[in-house]
């Protein structure tokens, strides 16, 4: 088993320069480098970050690397391949963008891989595979910590695109969940290399709801010294479409203005109803508490719960007892 992994990790590196050497010099390779540089990236990002091009035809792959059964075998378990009802296999990424995604040691576990035009789906990622789960992985934080000594915040955003351009932009820190929600493995992931994330979602009704989610899997990881911030972008816009209308240095600034945790998640439910009001009152304190009891014990968690007494005109000892009530009890 532990023989078999290597090969595998070797066999996606291979395909990862496979795939950098079709962008330079396969002769479709044109217009994905056309393409690239619509999208306003430099060969010297694309290189960073190892994008490739898999070019158009059934059997690249197979060709290249699946010349014996077991080599077959070894790209399917990869996820590299597809197979037909009739057993019949052909390469899964055909004339895409190729995004190699690396784990917390370097290693190509998966690919993204995008259309160069406006086909469907737009996207296609690596499946699950023995070495690849996608829950887990953080597309870009590889890259991060290879280009700060010693990072200081992740910026978390959608898309591979979004982690590229912040790149072009000056800004290496961002990383892109896989097409999946961000869990609190995820930010467990991240804590473990720095102390602060921001949360910089499309600006969409998708992007709202992803914020919503991440504020919810950020609470039970909030421990003392860590900082959490959200990141709105205006209206129809991701991370790539405004870190080109403002750059890098515009960027930066609404970074740095981004609002903390405990801003956000007073300001979420002021704008789903009046909290002023006693009613609106009776419900910030039913729904905020026990979400507030998700927090690890500390500091923090202390001073949230008082904001919330102090929002809500309750005394803890009637907050704690709204927690008692949402909490079921252990059977
Ligand atoms: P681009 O700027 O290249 O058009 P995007 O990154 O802005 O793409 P979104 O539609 O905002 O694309 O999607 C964000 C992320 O969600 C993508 O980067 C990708 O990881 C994932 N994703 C989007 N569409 C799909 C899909 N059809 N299948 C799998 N993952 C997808
Ligand atoms: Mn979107
Ligand atoms: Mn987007
Ligand atoms: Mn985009």
């Amino acid at each position: 088993q532990q023989a078999r992994r290597k090969t595998i990790f070797d066999l996606m590196e291979q395909i990862a320069s496979h795939y950098q050497k079709a962008l330079r010099d396969h002769p479709k390779a044109q217009t994905a480098v056309d393409y690239l540089r619509k999208r306003g990236l430099s060969g010297q990002i694309s290189r960073d970050f190892g994008i490739g091009f898999a070019p158009p035809g059934w059997d690249n792959l197979l060709k290249q690397f699946g010349t014996t059964e077991e080599s077959r075998q070894q790209l399917l378990d990869a996820g590299m391949l597809i197979e037909n009802d009739d057993g019949k296999l052909y390469d899964r990424f055909r004339e895409r963008i190729m995004f190699p995604i690396r784990d917390n040691r370097g290693r190509v576990v998966a690919f993204g891989g995008r259309v160069l035009g406006d086909d469907k789906p737009k996207y296609l990622n690596s499946p699950e595979t023995d070495i690849f789960h996608k829950g887990r992985e953080l597309y870009g934080l590889y890259e991060a910590r290879q280009f700060y000594r010693k990072l200081e915040r992740v910026i978390v955003v959608e898309g591979y695109m979004d982690v590229v351009a912040l790149a072009q932009h000056g800004i290496r820190c961002a990383v892109a969940t896989l097409g999946t929600a961000s869990n609190s493995d995820h930010l467990r992931t991240v804590f473990r290399y720095c102390s602060e994330i921001i949360f910089c979602f499309d600006g969409d009704e998708a992007g709202r709801r992803a914020a919503q989610r991440a504020l919810e899997n950020a609470l039970p990881t909030m421990e003392d010294g860590r900082s959490i911030r959200f990141l709105f972008l205006a209206e129809g816009e991701d991370p790539d479409d405004t870190v080109r209308r403002v750059g890098g240095t515009g960027f930066e600034a609404l970074v740095a203005q981004a609002a903390p945790l405990e801003s956000h998640f007073f300001d979420s439910f002021a704008q789903q109803f009046d909290t002023n009001s006693m009613e609106g009152k009776a419900r910030l304190a039913k729904q905020a508490s026990p979400m507030l009891a998700q927090l690890p014990n500390g500091v923090f968690k202390e001073l949230m719960i008082e904001e919330l007494a102090k929002r809500s005109g309750l005394r803890r000892q009637a907050l704690e007892e709204l927690q008692r009530e949402a909490t079921p009890p252990q059977s």
